[in-house]
C-alpha cells in the first residue's frame, strides 16, 4: 500500500541538514544553550522579516500568549474575547493569568467573526484574541476597530501564521504584526518549526517588550532582584541556531504550501467533488495570503471518510474535533451545545490534508484519487 504522511519533517531536513549540522556544533561548542547571542541575533533577523518591532523569544507558542497577557496586566475578574475554534491554548492563556475567555462565534473563513464582537463584549472585556488559524488572517481591520470602541488590547494568536499577511490598499502587513502584541509558535508542525518548543512574542510598544523580557526570566530586573513574579520561559540558542538557518527559507516553503493547496483545489474540481458537494473546498479571504499551514476541508460523512483514509495509509488530522466552549476544563464558563453552531459545524466537518512543501505532486494526486474512490 502507498502511504502518504501528514507532514514529512525529514524531506525539510534533508535539504538543510548540512547547514543545521553546522549552526547546532557551533551552539555546543559555545556552550551558551539559554538565551545568550544566537537568541539576541534570531530576535532580530525575526523581528526585520515581520517588519520592524522588538522580538522577545520564548520557550513556546503557549507561554506566547500567557506571556502577553500578563504583561498586559490582565488577570482575575478579566475576561479576553477569543474565538472557540482553536488550539487549547488560545483559551487556556486566559485562565493561566487568573482571567476567563469569552468565546465568539466563527465566520465562513473559520476566524472569528469581527461582526460579533461587540455584542459579547462586557465591562469586563480588556483584550480580544483573535487567532489566524491555519495560516490565514483573521479579518483585522474590523477587528481593530471594535478594540479602539472598547479601548482593549488585541493580542493576536499567529502561532500557525508566521510568514501569513493581511492586506490593507496595497500593504501587506504581517500577521501578529496588527495588534498590541504578536504570538507565534515553533513547534515543530508549524510552517517555521523548530527541532522542539519555541515561541516568540513581537510588539512595537518598547516597553511592553521590556516588560516580556523580564517575565520570561522570573519577572528579574537585576540578577537575582525580582521587580514581579514571572515564569521560566525562554528560547533555547539550539532552537534559534535551527530557526536561524530555516527563516531565510521560510518564504518558498510558504509559497510550496501555497502553490499544493491551489492544486489540491483544481484536483477536487476536475474529480467532480466539489460540484457534487461531497467537498468544500478553504475559503481564502480576499483580506489575507495564506500560507497554509494546514489544508483543511469540510466533508460530507466525515467519520466514514476519516476511516476510509486511515485503511488507506492517508495522512490526515482532525482540527479541532471539540470546540473550545464544550471542553470539559471549562464547564465553569457556562455554554452549552448550540451556542456557536459555525464552529461547532467547523468542528463536525473538517478534516486536514497533507500539504507540506515537499510533498510530491504524484502523492498528492493520489490523496484525491483516494477521496474521490470513497465518495464514488
Ligand atoms: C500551536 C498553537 C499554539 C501553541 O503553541 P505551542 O508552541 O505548541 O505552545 C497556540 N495557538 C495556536 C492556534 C496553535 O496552533
Amino acid at each position: 500500500m502507498r502511504s502518504v504522511p501528514l507532514l514529512d519533517l525529514k524531506a525539510q531536513h534533508a535539504a538543510i541538514r548540512e547547514e543545521i549540522a553546522a549552526a547546532l556544533a557551533a551552539v555546543v561548542d559555545s556552550q551558551s544553550f539559554i538565551l545568550g547571542q544566537v537568541v539576541a541575533r534570531f530576535e532580530e533577523e525575526a523581528a526585520r522579516y515581520l517588519g520592524g518591532g522588538h522580538a522577545v523569544g520564548c520557550a513556546s507558542g503557549t507561554d506566547a500568549l500567557i506571556l502577553s497577557l500578563a504583561a498586559l496586566g490582565i488577570g482575575p475578574g478579566d475576561e479576553v474575547l477569543t474565538t472557540p475554534f482553536s488550539f487549547f491554548a488560545t483559551a487556556s492563556c486566559a485562565y493561566k493569568v487568573g482571567a476567563r475567555p469569552r468565546f465568539v462565534d466563527i465566520d465562513e473563513t473559520w476566524n472569528m467573526d469581527p461582526g460579533r464582537l461587540e455584542a459579547a463584549a462586557t465591562p469586563r472585556t480588556r483584550a480580544i484574541l483573535p487567532v489566524h488559524l491555519f495560516g490565514q488572517c483573521a479579518d483585522m481591520d474590523p477587528i481593530l476597530e471594535v478594540a479602539r470602541r472598547l479601548r482593549v488590547s488585541v493580542v493576536e494568536d499567529a502561532a500557525q501564521a508566521f510568514g501569513a499577511t493581511y492586506l490593507r490598499g496595497d500593504a501587506r502587513i504581517p500577521a501578529g504584526r496588527m495588534g498590541t502584541l504578536g504570538c507565534y509558535s515553533f513547534f515543530p508542525t508549524k510552517n517555521l518549526g523548530a527541532y522542539g518548543d519555541g515561541g516568540m512574542i513581537v510588539s512595537d510598544d518598547p516597553a511592553l517588550a521590556e516588560k516580556l523580557r523580564h517575565l520570561r526570566v522570573h519577572g528579574e530586573s537585576a540578577r537575582y532582584h525580582h521587580s514581579s513574579v514571572g515564569w521560566n520561559s525562554r528560547l533555547d540558542a539550539l532552537q534559534a541556531a535551527v530557526l536561524r538557518v530555516k527563516l531565510p527559507r521560510l518564504a518558498s516553503w510558504c509559497e510550496a504550501r501555497r502553490a499544493n493547496a491551489a492544486r489540491y483545489d483544481r484536483l477536487f474540481e476536475e474529480a467532480g467533488l466539489v460540484r457534487s458537494g461531497r467537498v468544500h473546498l478553504p475559503l481564502r479571504s480576499p483580506r489575507s495570503e495564506h500560507i497554509f499551514n494546514q489544508y483543511t476541508l469540510r466533508v460530507e460523512n466525515r467519520a466514514g471518510l476519516l476511516e476510509h483514509l486511515s485503511r488507506e495509509g492517508i495522512g490526515h488530522a482532525v482540527y479541532y474535533p471539540v470546540p473550545l466552549h464544550l471542553q470539559e476544563c471549562f464547564r465553569d464558563l457556562g455554554y452549552r451545545e448550540g451556542d456557536f453552531p459555525a464552529a461547532e459545524r467547523a468542528s463536525r466537518e473538517v478534516v486536514s490534508l497533507p500539504v507540506y512543501a515537499e510533498l510530491p505532486v504524484d502523492d498528492q494526486q493520489h490523496v484525491v484519487e483516494t477521496i474521490e474512490r470513497f465518495y464514488r
